[in-house]
């Protein structure tokens, strides 16, 4: 199945099965192999916060989930756990919460200064859309990576999603984090209750319309105590084969294996490697928050270092020696070279 350059997915892509998907994903971990190697990036995560001002219809943490008991992490504790118990095979913190600027300030800030100060670690957060005085608080103290996720490109779907504020506003501040120097991640939803073929492919076009550096697909999972509750999970075939359509589009992104992938089909991490993910991500939020940070269901899988180094292995990958955000530092320092004039001219 030969692949052009400037590759987009058709609608048939989206939906091969068997050999011919088969062949479709081994083309995608090809590309992901020349562009990275064998590395996978390992990063951890922090959940620091499970109030959220935002109502998704697709999230359990949505505002009107009375029945969640809400928590707010002691950004001491964080540093101490990470400090003293990080695995080595992380290279980079991501720091994620709900929509909670109380949060921003009084967690992330005060636990990134530490890291920053303490260690070597790259920083990304995810903390949804916040005034741009903020954004530069948590660059100035040592954050590098922002994942932003349009979470769907339709705009009436958005808005009937209840995703945060419109999609014009996510994109704006997609743009803005990128023209202030963020390396800026996105993501979408495959699957979601009522998307087409047509309203899928629109997150392509989005996506690459978009400054970027990675994006991801999430599948829809049906979240408990949420509008969409009753709706079906997102087909497995479908979502593994926008992974690898992802990164036919563009091989230069990083793309991640998302832990939802274990819900949409079994080995679904794995699948997902398989699929030219390039990038996975260990757990490391604390037990006595952990059970309350619901994105989906209470029994939520848990990405834990063993399971996802033992998938890492199990597709012939291994971490990568270099973190995320040095990857992106040294993109950037190439990039200004190949562009940089070869001489320079007296003045
Ligand atoms: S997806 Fe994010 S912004 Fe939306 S309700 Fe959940 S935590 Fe809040």
């Amino acid at each position: 199945m030969p692949v052009k350059k400037g590759y987009f997915p058709s609608r048939a892509d989206l939906g091969l099965q068997s050999a011919q998907q088969e062949a479709f994903h081994e083309l995608a971990a090809a590309a992901t192999r020349r562009n990275f190697g064998n590395g996978v990036f390992v990063r951890a995560v922090v959940e620091i916060s499970n109030f959220c001002r935002e109502n998704c219809h697709y999230c359990g943490m949505r505002r009107d989930n009375a029945e969640l008991a809400r928590f707010r992490a002691r950004h001491e504790q964080l540093a101490e756990m990470i400090l003293k118990h990080c695995p080595a095979s992380v290279t980079d913190i991501n720091i994620q919460a709900g929509e909670d600027p109380v949060a921003v300030r009084e967690i992330a800030l005060p636990l990134i200064k530490t890291l920053r100060r303490e260690t070597a670690l790259g920083i990304s957060v995810c903390l949804g859309t916040l005034p741009a005085r903020l954004y530069d608080d948590l660059q100035s103290a040592g954050a590098e990576i922002f994942i932003m996720k349009f979470e769907c490109a339709d705009a009436r779907q958005y808005e009937w999603l209840e995703a945060p504020g419109t999609l014009d506003e996510r994109v704006t501040h997609i743009r803005l984090l990128a023209e202030k120097g963020w390396n800026v991640s996105s993501g979408f939803i495959a699957g979601l209750p009522g998307q087409t073929v047509e309203s899928l492919l629109k997150n392509f076009e989005l996506a690459s319309a978009l400054p970027l550096e990675g994006c991801s697909v999430s599948p829809f999972i049906p979240g408990e105590k949420t509008p969409l509750a009753a709706s079906p999970l997102a087909n497995a075939d479908w979502t593994f084969n926008c992974v690898a359509a992802l990164r036919l589009m563009r091989p230069d992104w990083v793309v991640p294996a998302v832990s939802a992938f274990n819900i949409a089909a079994r080995d679904g991490y794995r699948r997902g490697l398989r699929a030219g993910a390039n990038l996975v991500t260990i757990n490391l939020t604390p037990d006595e928050w952990r059970g309350d940070y619901i994105i989906y269901k209470r029994d939520r899988f848990i990405m834990t270092e063993a399971r996802v180094l033992e998938a890492v292995a199990a597709e012939n990958l291994a971490p990568a020696a270099t973190g995320l955000s040095v990857f992106y530092r040294e993109k950037k320092q190439d990039g200004a070279r190949r562009t940089a004039p070869r001489e320079t001219i007296p003045a």
